[in-house]
């Protein structure tokens, strides 16, 4: 990849990354989704605002499919001394909460800037000190005075919030943290390889790109997306979690070791054929990949590969540490390498090798 395209990239990565989108309220995203797709082919929408936009190609239909959303919250309820409680939207642990930015994104349509709050050591038991706090028991404190200044803000029940993060190149080459790489790394994948596959006139397949709202309250999105895609194979591009972590072991996904061919989690099973397939043009392309077994999460492919009748279906990651949290960190590398991975999969997609991804004739 040239400089410039890699220049491009990080400037796309950035504001995507930064874009608030919790669960329920991807409005910021989609609207890079449409800025960037738009042009491209036309637009079309799930009921629930996933974005589903048709390439250029004939053959069968290649589903490209990355989630907007990523881990929020929304307002629960409002106390007389102006604090707010809230619910999560998505997987979170306490421990990565506590005096941590958000925003509120109010019905009245400012965004509220807050922090979670938390005691100073000063005040704490120590018996509170060793244990994990419940998201139940925290608030997030906007510096309002009372109930009254929230109303004004137009701050409401049921709005959603998002974390508030910074997105920094770190002093090692090509590494960078930021808020919310679940999955904006995936929808950069998504934009970057619908972009050269679009315009590639000798592509036997179709590419179809979604992107999807409410992965992480339980993939809605991709379920409801799928009507309108109708994949003949799908391809389901994630921030997945990283696991070079102190006290991990058999690691199968290491910041720069190359993007992740996720086999299996207890969500779903991804085509062997496939994922054979996805190997080998991997060797081709002289791509490292780490090909993963998971014991847990879920990804998109949970309900896309049974969308109909079933769809042969792949998870491509790239791998990110400390996600689900205000601080993810991922390595430019993995992500580059999952656009190139990506397109040369797509390029071997015709009618023939679709078809035998799903032939149990003999
Ligand atoms: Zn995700």
């Amino acid at each position: 990849m040239s400089e410039t395209e890699s220049e491009i990239s990080i400037e796309l990565l950035r504001e995507l990354s930064l874009a608030s989108g919790p669960p329920g309220a991807e409005d910021e995203v989609r609207a890079i989704v449409h800025r960037e797709l738009g042009s491209l082919a036309s637009l079309q929408h799930d009921a629930h605002g996933s974005v589903i936009v048709e390439g250029s190609g004939q053959g069968p239909r290649v589903a490209l499919d990355a989630h907007m959303d990523e881990v929020g919250f929304a307002v629960q309820s409002i106390d007389d001394e102006g604090r707010i409680h809230f619910v999560p939207l998505g997987g979170w642990w306490g421990h990565v909460l506590l005096a941590q930015r958000v925003d509120i994104l109010a019905s009245g349509g400012r965004k509220i800037p807050g922090s979670i709050g938390c005691k100073p050591p000063h005040f704490l038991k120590k018996l509170e000190r060793e244990k994990v706090l419940s998201i139940e028991d925290m608030h997030i404190d906007v510096g309002a005075r009372n109930r009254s200044d929230l109303e004004q803000w137009g701050v409401r029940v049921g709005d959603p919030i998002c974390p508030r993060g910074q997105f920094e190149a770190l002093a090692a080459a090509g590494r960078y943290c930021c808020k919310a790489f679940d999955d904006r790394v995936g929808v950069g994948v998504l934009i970057e390889s619908f972009r050269i596959l679009n315009a590639d006139t000798d592509l036997s397949c179709q590419p179809i790109a979604v992107a999807a709202v409410q992965e992480e309250v339980g993939c809605r999105g991709a379920r409801t997306a799928s009507a309108i895609s109708q994949p003949d194979v799908a391809i389901i591009l994630e921030g997945t979690p990283a696991d070079d972590l102190p006290g991990m072991t058999s690691r199968q996904s290491v910041l720069g070791g190359g993007p992740q061919i996720r086999f299996l989690d207890p969500t779903a099973l991804s085509n062997r054929r496939l994922v054979r397939l996805c190997e080998q043009v991997a060797e081709e392309e002289k791509i490292q990949v780490q090909l993963a077994v998971r014991r847990s999460g879920g990804t998109d492919a949970s309900t896309t590969h049974l969308h109909g009748s079933g769809v042969p279906t792949i998870v491509v990651g790239v791998p990110a540490r400390s996600i689900h949290s205000h601080s993810s960190v991922i390595d430019i590398d993995d992500y580059q390498k999952a656009i190139q991975l990506v397109v040369a999969l797509v390029r071997h997609l015709d009618t023939d090798t679709v078809g035998s991804l799903t032939d149990y004739s003999s």
